[in-house]
C-alpha cells in the first residue's frame, strides 16, 4: 500500500484539514510554506491522468475552496496550486495529489517560468500538434 494510501486508513498518522468519502486533505510533512496541504482522492491512482474524470472537477473545486480557507486562517491572500505528474514534473509519491502552497511576503519560495522564444513558425507548429491530439 502506497505511504497515501496509508493515511487514508490511518495507518500512517497525518494533519487532516477536511475528509469526506472521496478526498482527504492534510498537511505536508515538508511544510515548503507554512499551511503546505494535499489534497488527495482516497481512491489509489498513480497519478492525475488515471483520475476518473467524474472526479477530476470536484478535486480542482475543494482544492480552490480549501486554498481560500486556508489562506483566509493564515491570513494571506495569495497561494499556488500545483500538481506533479511523473518524475520530470517533480512527483515522487505516486498517488494522486494536488499542492496548495500559500503565498507570503519574503517567503523564500520560486517557482520559477524561463521563458523559450520561440520564432511565429515555431508556435504554429506547436499549436498545430496539440490541437490534433484533441481530436483523438
Ligand atoms: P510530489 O513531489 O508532488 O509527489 O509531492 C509529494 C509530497 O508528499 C511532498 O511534498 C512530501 O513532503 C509529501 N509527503 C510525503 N510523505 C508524507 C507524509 N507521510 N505526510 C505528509 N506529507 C508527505
Ligand atoms: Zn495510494
Amino acid at each position: 500500500m502506497c505511504v497515501f494510501c496509508k493515511i487514508v486508513t490511518g495507518e500512517i498518522p497525518s494533519y487532516k484539514i477536511y475528509e469526506d468519502d472521496k478526498f482527504l486533505a492534510f498537511l505536508d510533512i515538508s511544510q515548503t510554506s507554512l499551511g503546505h496541504t494535499l489534497v488527495i482522492p482516497k481512491i489509489h491512482v498513480p497519478n492525475i491522468k488515471e483520475l476518473d474524470s467524474d472526479l477530476v472537477g470536484p478535486l480542482f473545486n475543494l482544492t480552490v475552496n480549501l486554498a481560500k480557507k486556508i489562506t483566509d486562517a493564515l491570513d494571506t491572500n495569495h497561494f499556488n496550486i500545483i500538481n506533479n505528474t511523473g518524475e520530470l514534473a517533480g512527483q515522487s509519491v505516486f498517488h494522486a495529489h494536488v499542492h496548495i502552497i500559500p503565498r507570503y511576503p519574503k517567503d523564500n519560495l520560486t517557482i520559477k517560468f524561463t521563458p523559450n522564444k520561440l520564432t511565429p513558425e515555431e508556435f504554429k507548429n506547436l499549436q498545430e500538434k496539440i490541437i490534433k491530439s484533441l481530436d483523438k
